[in-house]
């Protein structure tokens, strides 16, 4: 990996500096990526983010699991991604203290079940609804039903890495 710059962000948790080194990676069939990490000096907080090198344009990555091998495509998950499973009705955007990294298909999933089960333990969270949204995503991950996992990427640096991938420009 070659490091091809560095600059200082704004921890998003405490205020502080962190310093952020970039490295550009040639990835087997996604092509150049940018890697970028840092901890901030006061929190601790790893700060980290991955993206393709180029940007498409506004994105909409739409990419359907209909076998229990369709988990383990290879998804580079930009900071500034949204990422849908629509029939489960179930999404999570990208915070403050977002962070991109690369994962697979099943790795998305798991981090939806984690987000929508700390949602779900908050006090006002619906009880029935969110039982039935972790059942889903339990078997969502075990590649036990077929659903569409769309990822919104309006700087158009995600990516998910399959011939069964489906891209559209993204219309906001
Ligand atoms: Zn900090």
């Amino acid at each position: 990996m070659e490091k091809i710059l560095e600059y200082k962000v704004k921890c998003p948790i405490c205020g502080s500096k962190i310093n952020v080194s970039e490295y550009l990676y040639e990835a087997p069939y996604v092509g150049k990526l940018i890697i970028s990490s840092g901890t901030c000096f006061n929190c601790k907080y790893k700060w980290s983010d991955v993206r393709l090198a180029e940007s498409r344009g506004p994105r909409r990555i739409i990419y359907r699991v209909e076998d229990v091998k369709d988990l383990n495509a290879l998804v580079i998950r930009s900071s500034t991604a949204t990422v849908k499973i629509p029939e489960i009705e179930v999404e999570i955007i990208p915070g403050l203290a977002a962070q991109g990294y690369i994962t697979t298909i099943e790795g998305i999933v798991m981090d939806i079940y984690e987000k929508t089960k700390f949602l779900c333990s908050e006090k006002e969270a619906p009880k029935e609804k969110c039982s039935e949204k972790l059942e889903l995503l339990k078997k969502a991950m075990n590649g036990e039903i077929k659903y569409t996992v769309v990822i919104e990427d309006p700087m158009g640096v995600s990516a998910i890495v399959s011939h069964k991938t489906v891209e559209e420009e993204l219309k906001t």
